[in-house]
Order: C-alpha cells, then sequence, then structure tokens
C-alpha cells in the first residue's frame, strides 16, 4: 500500500492543470477552475437537450444514432478545451485518468453500466497516432475501466481509413468523413457483447455513430456510447 502512495505521489502534479497556480491539496485542478467547469443537465438527453430520456437518450437520437445509451459530463467551453486538447503525453497522463474517473462515476449511477461487457475506446489511424504521439480516448478509456472494472478492449474495432479532421464539417459532411472509416478486428469481442464505447468529444456523434453501427452489424448486443465532453 505504501508503495501504491509513492506511485501516486510519483503521478500528483502539485500545480493545477488550468491554472498552473500551485495546489495545496492532493488534486489535479483547483477548487476555483473545478467551479468553471460546466456539468451537462442531466435527466434530459445527453445528446440534444430533449426532456424525455433513458440511460441519457431520447428515442429518436438512439434510433439516429445507433446508441443503446449515451452519457456524457461537461458542456464544451475554453476551460475544458484547454484540458482536452493536451497534446504532451505525460500530462495527458494525468489528464485523462482525472477526467476518466469523473465519467467513471458518472457512469456508475446508470444501471445498464452493470451489464457493459468491454470498454471500446474510439480508435485512432495509425498516421494520426504517429503525429500526436497517443490516443486520448484510449487513455480515457484506461481511466474508466479500471475505476468500473470492466476490461477494456483496444483491439476489437480498427479504424481503416485515414480520416480528415472534423472540426471544419457540418454534420452531413462529418458523417461522409467517417462513414465506413471502421472494421471488427476482433469479433469475439463484439457478437453478442455489450458494449461501451469511449470518446473525448462528442460533437454531431458522427464517430462514434459508425463505430456503434459496424459493431451492431456484427452482432453486438447492446452499444452505448460515451464521451467527457459535448461540443
Ligand atoms: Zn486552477
Ligand atoms: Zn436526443
Amino acid at each position: 500500500m505504501e508503495i501504491l502512495n509513492q506511485i501516486v505521489d510519483l503521478f500528483f502534479s502539485n500545480i493545477c492543470f488550468i491554472c498552473k497556480e500551485k495546489l495545496t491539496e492532493k488534486k489535479y485542478i483547483c477548487e476555483k477552475c473545478e467551479k468553471n467547469l460546466v456539468m451537462i443537465d442531466e435527466g434530459k438527453c445527453f445528446c440534444c437537450g430533449e426532456n424525455t430520456s433513458k440511460n441519457g437518450i431520447c428515442e429518436s437520437c438512439k434510433k439516429e444514432l445507433f446508441f443503446d445509451g449515451f452519457i456524457s459530463v461537461f458542456e464544451f467551453d475554453k476551460v475544458i478545451q484547454n484540458l482536452i486538447h493536451c497534446y504532451k503525453y505525460e500530462e495527458f497522463k494525468k489528464i485523462g485518468k482525472y477526467l476518466g474517473e469523473i465519467l467513471a462515476e458518472k457512469l456508475s449511477r446508470y444501471s445498464f453500466i452493470s451489464d457493459v461487457d468491454y470498454i471500446l475506446p474510439v480508435p485512432l489511424h495509425h498516421i494520426k497516432k504517429r503525429e500526436r504521439g497517443f490516443n486520448q480516448a484510449r487513455i480515457l478509456g484506461k481511466s474508466v475501466s479500471k475505476k468500473l472494472q470492466i476490461p477494456l478492449k483496444n483491439s476489437a474495432v480498427k479504424r481503416k481509413k485515414y480520416t480528415k479532421s472534423q472540426t471544419k464539417l457540418c454534420k452531413e459532411e462529418r458523417e461522409k468523413n467517417v462513414g465506413n472509416a471502421f472494421v471488427i478486428k476482433d469479433i469475439s469481442l463484439v457478437k453478442n457483447k455489450r458494449l461501451l464505447i469511449v470518446d473525448d468529444v462528442f460533437t454531431t456523434g458522427s464517430t462514434m455513430k459508425s463505430i456503434a453501427s459496424v459493431l451492431k452489424n456484427n452482432g453486438a448486443e447492446k452499444v452505448y456510447a460515451s464521451s467527457i465532453v459535448r461540443a
């Protein structure tokens, strides 16, 4: 246990990730910055904000996106954007752990989570991974997996197509861009399984929709989706 605490100490940075102020407590971000993070209202659809929602998603979004549930945590703003867009691997490992734990805590309040067999991070194309050096969704997924004690499977789905950055594309262009971008790599991790996809940002949902449809077409029993941020 003592060794474990020492490891925790090693990973603990004593400055706030956001404002870089010195921290007095063993935390990741300071209280002031934590208060500035805007949580999404619960009890409504996490995709569209409609009132009716079971498993965090309304009926029309469920049909549109092929998700059986969808949970997100924060509204998109400058503060969370700075956290998510951290390109330093060592730093994001800590940020991702912190944000993943928050997502896991939120997920644990929904009963469907106890049925989930595997957590699947949104895969990055190997060229993109080379550019950035790491897959943020994988780091987030690892944290969620650890906290919820659900195995993380990085090799169930693969991104076969190198997709353009989605940021400047509209909804239709995004769907076209990521359509057929994913393939199943290991069917035994998909068929008759209940899966939870993890990503950093949910914008129009086109990326996770594309994965969900591939999973469903290959016999997945349930596909749930989750993200740290909803833009
Ligand atoms: Zn701060
Ligand atoms: Zn909805």
